[in-house]
């Protein structure tokens, strides 16, 4: 068994994420929420912040997801690699297939994280799973990890979506979970980034923005999309306060 290789992978994939987190959530924290947080409150969701009371909480709740992510991904790449899809090196299957991997996770992962959102909203199921992620009704950088343990297990599904049916090279799926975590960082940061009437755009209509994921926060039902709001329109979920919210944002004078 590989259980030695599995503490070792375990303790790298927990450190780094766990770096990752602090710097990347932190350094939003820093410069939107100490640094710019008057010069930018125009581009402010929801006027307030929500205080040390919350981020503590949404801290603690990120450092125990951290340790279940590293738990599945270290089953995944360690315990169970060989039957999983990863390949190496790089270009086995061409630069071209290598890229193209990057939008096909992207996809795949938008479609996981909008049906697996919907079904935790189940009435039913809510207040066991996502409950605590929704305890910040305005989320900030800490809220990204923020997660009941049973949804962190959820949320790590994704990596073994992917690793047991898109072949593809393992520091790519690394590549790409980092990019997952900044626009998740993005998408609970409480400042829309995206510039005005970005949501009128031919791309704009079908990206996701903070705005979206901070009403999601605020009132709880509509805008269950990740990265993209492909699902949201196509099941009628999208919010339709959304448009008049981001523009209200987008367009406040300073
Ligand atoms: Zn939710
Ligand atoms: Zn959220």
């Amino acid at each position: 068994m590989h259980w030695e290789e599995f503490g070792y992978r375990w303790i790298r994939i927990a450190s780094i994420t766990t770096a990752r987190y602090f710097v990347i959530a932190g350094l939003a924290f820093f410069i939107f929420y100490v640094l710019f947080h008057s010069y930018l409150a125009h581009r402010r969701s929801q006027p307030n912040f929500p205080g040390w009371k919350h981020y503590s909480r949404d801290i603690i709740y990120s450092l125990i997801t951290i340790l279940i992510f590293a738990t599945i991904g270290s089953l995944v790449f360690i315990v169970f690699r060989d039957y999983t899809n990863l390949y190496d090196p790089w270009d086995k299957y061409g630069a071209f297939y290598y890229f193209l991997t990057f939008p096909a996770m992207l996809l795949i992962h938008d479609a996981y994280f909008y049906a697996t959102h919907r079904f935790m909203h189940h009435p039913k199921l809510f207040k066991y799973i996502h409950k605590v992620h929704h305890l910040s009704t305005n989320p900030s950088p800490w809220t990204a990890y923020a997660f009941h343990p049973l949804e962190a297990i959820l949320e790590a599904g994704i990596i073994v979506v992917i690793a047991f049916t898109l072949p593809v090279n393992q520091p790519a799926l690394g590549l790409f979970l980092l990019f997952q975590f900044v626009y998740n960082v993005y998408g609970h940061l409480g400042f829309e980034l995206y510039p005005a009437r970005f949501n009128k755009t031919w791309i704009g209509k079908w990206v996701n923005t903070g705005t979206a994921h901070n009403q999601h926060h605020q009132f709880f039902h509509g805008n269950y999309g990740l990265y993209t709001l492909i699902w949201d329109r196509l099941f009628g979920t999208l919010r339709k306060d959304y448009d008049q919210k981001y523009e209200q944002v987008t367009e406040r004078k300073k």
